[in-house]
């Protein structure tokens, strides 16, 4: 997730940066200005205790703050992440937002204060009451929000100058130079943040082979539930043994030792860009599993790849492989196989389905030299980096 806060005077421009910057992000915006006109708008009991308040242009209390932000958060948990505009305003509501980020397994990356001063905010903000019609941009009002400004919200920023989240932008420069100072802010973030992927396709498709040259060659974690759950049956262990009673009836090991063996892979990995998934998820129960434990490291997926092959190519495939040293036990018969593709069929392809709705998936063709595949999923991800960063 992306978390991000604009920090500025009234008239700073964060509502005009953040229009661009929630589509070129996909980010939720969340305004408690906006938030309070709609419930003053609606005549909400919140809405009518704010409105005199707003009108001499003091600040809103917290109470009422914390009200109407957690409903707004908690009901879009999902999204790429957060845009703040106008919160927090206040050195008690900056620890609401860590208490509203922790809830959502998520921290803020950082608050980007747009520096103008006095009286630029007062020029812009009288001419925006021009067209506005808001009642609290008028000059009486506006020097008041102005000194609300002063007294109580610019000592928050030394709650995130502590943490060491803060960045100034000037805001004197004009719509295009301060777009462009705050993208690179960004970029910066997202270079931080992990790139993950989760590579779909049939069993036989290449996933594997593709996926471990794909991570070396962007410096991603290879996750592969199949090799763990290999190594466990190499090592004997007797987490392997049952795990090879299931193959030998073409079954899929219980999620609870697939979770524990991810879980202890994504906390050994340190100092990585990311991860790139494969063999997993590969139920909707796994899916929604994979959402929390990325959470949990406050990521998410970044992109969804599918490598698509022809079903007859796929078996043809596979029993090239049962035919090689390295087959294992549940590629070793024509039952087996096709029982694979069946699993992947019913339990899979339901995930991908969904993924299609929430995110998006990139198909990419399967057939042709491995370098060929490779250099085609490349281009995919070499895309998506682009589109996030
Ligand atoms: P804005 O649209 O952000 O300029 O907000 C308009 C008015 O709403 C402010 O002058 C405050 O009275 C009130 N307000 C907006 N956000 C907050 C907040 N986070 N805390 C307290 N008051 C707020």
């Amino acid at each position: 997730m992306l978390n991000i806060a604009l920090f500025g005077p009234p008239g700073a421009g964060k509502g005009t940066q953040s229009e661009f910057l929630t589509s070129k992000y996909n980010l939720y915006y969340i305004s408690t200005g906006d938030l309070l006109r709609k419930e003053m708008a609606e005549k909400t009991r919140l809405g009518l205790e704010a409105q005199s308040i707003i009108a001499s242009g003091g600040l809103v209390p917290d109470e009422i703050i914390v009200q109407i932000i957690e409903k707004t958060i908690t009901e879009n948990p999902g999204s790429n992440g957060f845009l703040f505009d106008g919160f927090p305003r206040t050195y008690i509501q900056a620890y609401i937002l860590e208490g509203l980020m922790i809830k959502l397994h998520t921290s803020l990356n950082c608050l980007i204060s747009l520096n103008v001063p006095e009286e630029e905010s007062v020029k812009r903000l009288m001419n925006r009451g021009l067209t506005s019609g808001r009642s609290d941009d008028n000059e009486q009002v506006i020097r008041n929000r102005l000194k609300e400004y002063n007294d109580k919200t610019l000592p928050v920023l030394q709650f995130y100058k502590d943490r060491g989240i803060y960045v100034e932008v000037d805001g004197t420069s004009g719509i295009e130079e301060v777009h462009e100072q705050i993208t690179q802010i960004i970029r910066q973030e997202l270079s931080k943040s992990l790139f993950n992927i989760v590579l779909f396709g049939y069993p036989g498709s290449g996933r594997g082979s593709q996926g471990k040259a794909l991570a070396r060659h962007f410096g991603l974690e290879y996750v592969a539930t199949g090799p763990m759950l290999d190594q466990e049956i190499k090592l004997n262990t007797e987490t392997g043994k049952k795990i090879n009673e299931l193959y030998e009836n073409g079954q899929l090991v219980p999620d609870e030792i697939v979770v524990q063996l991810i879980e202890k892979k994504l906390a050994d990995s340190k100092d990585i860009k990311g991860f790139i998934f494969k063999g997993f998820p590969r139920t909707l129960v796994q899916s929604y599993i994979l959402d929390g434990l990325l959470k949990k490291h406050g990521s998410s997926i970044s992109q969804i790849i599918e490598i698509e092959v022809p079903t007859l190519e796929l078996i043809s495939r596979l029993d090239a492989r049962s035919k090689t040293e390295g087959c294992m036990p549940y590629d070793n018969s024509t039952a087996r196989i096709v029982k694979r593709l069946q699993e992947h069929e019913t339990k899979t392809v339901p995930v991908i389905d969904k993924y299609k709705q929430l995110h998006g998936v990139t198909k990419v063709d399967g057939l042709g030299t491995f370098e060929e595949v490779f250099e085609r999923i490349s281009q995919e991800i070499e895309t998506g980096f682009k589109r996030l960063r």
